[in-house]
């Protein structure tokens, strides 16, 4: 039984064919997915939520948990009715986590400092409603940019609520992930750390504690290598799962249990 932590299931990618793509989920052992919440925009927010309560409960389904959160370079539009909307969408049961929320630096879009304030607002958002958040976190290539103002960011307004979260797709070095896990994080790995050039991911990802480690797809993107370029769905996180098995030297199954006890225990869930 796998959980994958972070997918884009209002994708319009998946119009044609959730409920099929849902299906191979469970058949393929994914008992869990965390449908993120960003939308296109804020005016999209809700859409995750909208998805789980469409699919929960139906029969050979993986159970669905939505998350809310306005995206890096969505932050300008963070305004008093995005806000708002935040604030009720992660007072709902299913929506257990805020985001993902962060820095991006990679790509172009909102301003440093704008990002920045984005991020500051949804935190006091989510430690209002005790929410673990979700992080996304992109320096230049080959700086820690980002990295060292999210630090910088958390210790100052998050870390003292005790919540955690998630370092979505993680892609920083050991330095970053030790900060992390010190923070009460958990590490999530996607599809790329089975591509051929992530070595250095993958000598990070065989030292981060195997109870500090969650699995992911962030589909519809990043399908692993044997799919690379496709569309990615949460069917293929097993992929991801048995790359991590191997890095630790344990089973496929360990793994398993390990993200699963993992998630349940951040989200303060009964799977
Ligand atoms: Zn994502």
């Amino acid at each position: 039984m796998l959980i994958d932590s972070h997918a884009h299931l209002d994708s319009p990618r998946y119009a044609d064919d959730r409920e099929a793509m849902l299906h191979r989920a469970a058949e393929s052992g994914v008992a869990a997915v965390l449908a993120i919440g960003i939308g296109e925009s804020p005016a999209e927010m809700h859409q995750a939520l909208d998805i789980c309560r469409e699919f929960n409960g139906k029969p050979g389904m993986p159970r669905l948990y939505a998350s809310a959160g306005i995206y890096p370079h969505n932050a300008a539009e963070a305004d008093e009715a995005a806000q708002a909307k935040l604030d009720s969408l992660l007072s709902q049961p299913e929506v257990i986590a805020c985001g993902e929320i962060g820095l991006d630096y990679y790509h172009e879009g909102a301003s440093h400092p704008v990002q920045r304030e984005g991020l500051i607002c949804q935190l006091k958002i989510a430690a209002a409603r005790k929410r673990p958040i979700l992080i996304d976190c992109r320096p230049k290539d080959g700086e820690t940019d980002a990295w060292d103002d999210l630090f910088e960011v958390l210790d100052e307004h998050w870390a003292s609520t005790g919540l955690g979260g998630v370092m979505h797709c993680f892609g920083g070095g050991w330095e970053q992930a030790r900060r992390s896990l010190d923070q009460g994080f958990l590490i999530s790995f996607a599809g790329n750390l089975t591509y051929p050039k992530a070595q250095p991911l993958r000598d990070v990802a065989a030292r981060v504690p195997i109870d500090g480690v969650l699995v992911e797809t962030d589909a519809p993107w990043l399908a692993p290598i044997a799919l690379r370029g496709k569309r990615n769905e949460p069917a293929f996180v097993t992929q991801t799962a048995q790359t991590l098995a191997e890095l630790h030297h344990v089973s496929p199954e360990a793994i398993a249990d390990a993200t699963t006890k993992n998630f349940t225990r951040l989200f303060d869930l009964r799977v």
